[in-house]
């Protein structure tokens, strides 16, 4: 069993509803369970700033699926909310990311864990530390000194 967290996000047809939608699917995943689920926070867009806000959370999940597996799950539950790729940090409806696989580190040319950008994005860090406040990133740091390095990012916690 392996306690894994994935990132959600969403900036496109009800966002809330497809983060929502998005726990219950995870909850539903074989050999899996959901552990925890954070609040959902609220956060501008970066890269282009000419769409809309951001809906983020994370999920803890304990499985006895592989990080392989786990990663095709989360694109499946993604092919299912219309996600239609396009350009990197694109509006979509719904975006999981595999962000730490117990303390595993892995470097595959399709997966990469931890995900290799969460410790600089406050919008990870921030539900992360919420369900998991001692998390630590393996090869980085904790999670809580990575937050401390994002002060000037603007997130905002909406239940
Ligand atoms: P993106 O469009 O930014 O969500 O990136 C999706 C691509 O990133 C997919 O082709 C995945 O194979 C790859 N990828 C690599 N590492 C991860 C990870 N930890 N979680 C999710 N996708 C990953």
């Amino acid at each position: 069993m392996t306690l894994a967290y994935v990132g959600i996000g969403s900036n496109l047809e009800e966002p809330r509803a497809q983060v929502s939608r998005a726990f219950d699917e995870l909850a539903r995943l074989p050999r899996t369970r959901l552990a925890s689920r954070s609040s959902l926070y609220r956060t501008a867009p970066l890269g282009h700033a000419d769409q809309p806000d951001f809906i983020n959370a994370v999920a803890a999940l304990d499985t006895e699926l592989e990080a392989g597996e786990l990663l095709a799950q989360l694109q499946a539950i993604e092919n299912r909310h219309g996600r239609r790729r396009s350009f990197r940090n694109a509006p979509r409806p719904l975006d999981l990311d595999l962000l730490l696989f117990g303390d595993a580190r892995i470097a595959r040319p399709e997966l990469v864990v931890p995900h290799p950008r969460m410790h600089q994005r406050a919008f990870v860090l921030q539900p992360l530390l919420e369900i998991s406040p001692q998390a630590r990133i393996p090869g980085i740091d904790s999670a809580a000194a990575c937050l401390a390095a994002c002060a000037s990012q603007n997130i905002e916690r909406i239940g």
